[in-house]
Formats: C-alpha cells, structure tokens, sequence
C-alpha cells in the first residue's frame, strides 16, 4: 500500500525526529515536494499574521510555485517582477525582493512593508545561486527584524534541513526560525517536504484553523519509510564529523588544485559543511550580484573535463557540490585529480578571453 491519503505512523515517527532535531519545531505538516512546503508555509505565515508582504532574497530558490518564482536579474529590488513566463504580475505583487547578505536592505523592505509584513523567508545558507554562506550577524539580524516587526522567519531547509548538522542551519547557526521548510533529505530519495514550527503557529492549519493544506500523497508511507531510514543513517555517533572531514578534504584538494593551474586569484571556494561550490570568478561571493559575475565558459570547460573524466558535478555554475556519507577517501582523490586537468583546461581557455590576447 503505497498511499491511504490519511495520516500513517510512519508519518508520525518522522515528525517526531524532526520536532526532536528542531527545537523550534513543535508540529509538522507533510507535503509532497519542497515546493509545497514552501507555498504552504508562507500562506500559513499570511494567515496566522493577517497580513500579505513576504521579504524574499534575490537569488534563492524556494520552489516553483508562482509567488516564490522570482529572483531577479531584472534589478527590480523592491517590487517583484516575475522571473518566468506565466507567472503574473499580480501573483509576485507581494512578494518583496531584497539582496542576500544586506541585512540593512532587508530592514528598508521591512520599513516599506511596515503593518503589511508578513514574513521574512530565505535559505540560510544560500544553495541555488552557488553557494552562500550568510554574513556574520545575518540570520540573527533577520531574526530580530522580525521579532521588531512582529513578522514571522521562515527559514528554507530543504537542502540544509540534517545535511549541516541534525538540527541544520539553526543548530548549526544558533537562530531559531518561526517556520521551518524541509524536504530532500528527509525523503531519503522518495518525493517529500515538510514544514514545521511552534504549535501556536501550526494551530492556523486546516482542519483546526482556517489556513488550508492539505495533499493526497503527502506523508505516503513509502516516502516516510525512506525518510526514517535516511534519519536512522545519520543519526550515528560522529556522523557529521566525518561528513565535514570528507568535505574539507575535498575543498583543500580544489583549492591546491586550481593553485597549481594558476588560478589561485581567479576562482573563489565557498563551502558551509558538505555543500560546496568553486566559483570561477575572483570573490568573494557573497550575493547573487557577486555570484553571477563568473566566468561560466570556464566553468562549462571545467564541468565537461570532470564529465569526460567520469566525475559528474552539478551541471550549473549556480549550483551546489554535495558531499555524501557515501564518498570515501578514493573518490575524493579522483575528483581532486581530475580535476587538476579540469582547472588546467579552464585556465587556458580564460587566458585566451583576456583583452589584449
Ligand atoms: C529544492 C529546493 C526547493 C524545492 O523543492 P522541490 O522538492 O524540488 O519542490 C525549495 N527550496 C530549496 C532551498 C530547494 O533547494
């Protein structure tokens, strides 16, 4: 029986782990993506404040539903201007764009929001345009914005959510959000979100309150059986140690790596815990401004060297390297060597694009 379209034991057992990882966690909802989770969690955060504005960072992804389907490039900061094609108007009317990383920019938007603020959403480590770590002080300046302003946090947990520690970036940052979006991992492979927070905020969703979600397939036991899995792996003693000494290793391995091609000054590393990307632009990078300043042609030669090597790395400048439990020693000392060639290749193709050659 993959789905009873009601609740399952198994669906209770992973919102136990999740509200024991959480401590801001009290109560979880299943949905079927992450995109869901999202969507859902930011009409709840509406719902349970009344209110309509939602601050947004240019650059990070939260799914495809139409409000959250902005980003920028259009250089439009304040008032959201939809990213693709079928997406109206009025359905990013609301949605308010700010840069990563500015926290005095996030309080200009709040200001201009004022009683019509209804929440602050944003990955807390940035995974969708490279990755970003957040600046000192970010995240706790978010925190207290909204604490002012009586709006509610949403962090975006889907790709942090148990891959930066059990608790993910709030453990690891030491911020409590207000709602909290999960997926991926938690489905260990299987199609799942969720999204969680404190009882008084959850009691706003339907049956008990009048915030409506609900989802034929969520919570489906096969997805909850390999999301229980997936927790019970990582919940060994030293698990994350050994995930943040595998990723170490990689980064320090890239890094000499790109030295020895000459590109030391040319590329910059980000990494937070197992996500990682090398950007081929000199940093650092610390918005999508920043980001989007690289060389992706070098970046295409890199991947296709690492491809043709038989290293498959995300196919996209903006987009994350995950370490896995999975990678042992000698996977690491492929990619690094392989990747001497990749940067190599890079490196000669960026000397030929300099002006003046
Ligand atoms: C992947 C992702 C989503 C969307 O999840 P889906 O399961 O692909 O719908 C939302 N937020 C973040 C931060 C993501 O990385």
């Amino acid at each position: 029986m993959d789905s009873f379209g009601a609740p399952t034991q198994g669906e209770a057992q992973l919102a136990e782990q999740i509200a024991e990882a959480y401590p801001s966690i009290e109560k979880v909802r299943f949905t079927s993506s992450g995109t869901e989770a999202v969507m859902s969690a930011v009409r709840l955060a509406r719902g349970a404040t009344g209110r309509k504005k939602v601050i947004k960072c240019i650059g990070c992804y939260h799914g495809h539903s139409d409000a959250m389907l902005v980003s920028a490039g259009s250089g439009a900061t304040t008032l959201g201007v939809p990213s693709s094609p079928g997406v109206p108007p009025g359905a990013v009317a609301d949605t308010v764009l700010v840069p990563y990383n500015d926290l005095a920019a996030a309080q200009a938007a709040a200001g201009e929001a004022g009683a019509q603020l209804a929440a602050v959403l944003v990955e807390p480590v940035a995974g969708n345009m490279g990755v970003v770590p957040p600046a000192d002080g970010y995240l706790a300046g978010l925190r207290k914005l909204c604490d002012r302003r009586g709006a509610l946090l949403i962090f975006d947990e889907v790709i942090t959510g148990f891959r930066l520690a059990r608790g993910g970036a709030q453990e690891m940052y030491g911020v409590r959000a207000d709602l909290t979006t999960l997926g991926k991992i938690i489905g260990g492979g299987l199609p799942v979100g969720a999204f969680g927070g404190p009882a008084a905020i959850m009691k706003y969703l339907a049956p008990e309150g009048p915030v409506y979600q609900a989802g034929t397939l969520s919570g489906n036991p096969a997805a909850m059986a390999a999301g229980l899995a997936t927790l019970k792996a990582i919940a060994k003693a030293g698990f994350y140690q050994r995930l943040e000494r595998t990723s170490a290793a990689l980064e320090a391995g890239l890094r000499q790596a790109a030295e020895s091609a000459g590109l030391a000054a040319k590329v910059c590393f980000n990494r937070v815990g197992s996500m990682m990307t090398c950007f081929f632009t000199p940093g650092p990078v610390r918005d999508y401004a920043s980001a989007t300043a690289s060389d992706t042609a070098a970046f295409a030669t890199y991947f296709h060297v690492l491809l043709r090597r038989g290293i498959y790395i995300a196919p996209s400048q903006y987009e994350a390297m995950f370490v896995s439990a999975a990678h042992g020693r000698e996977d690491i000392a492929r990619t690094i060597e392989a990747a001497g060639e990749a940067f190599s290749t890079a490196a000669g193709l960026m000397r030929k694009a300099e002006p003046g050659r």
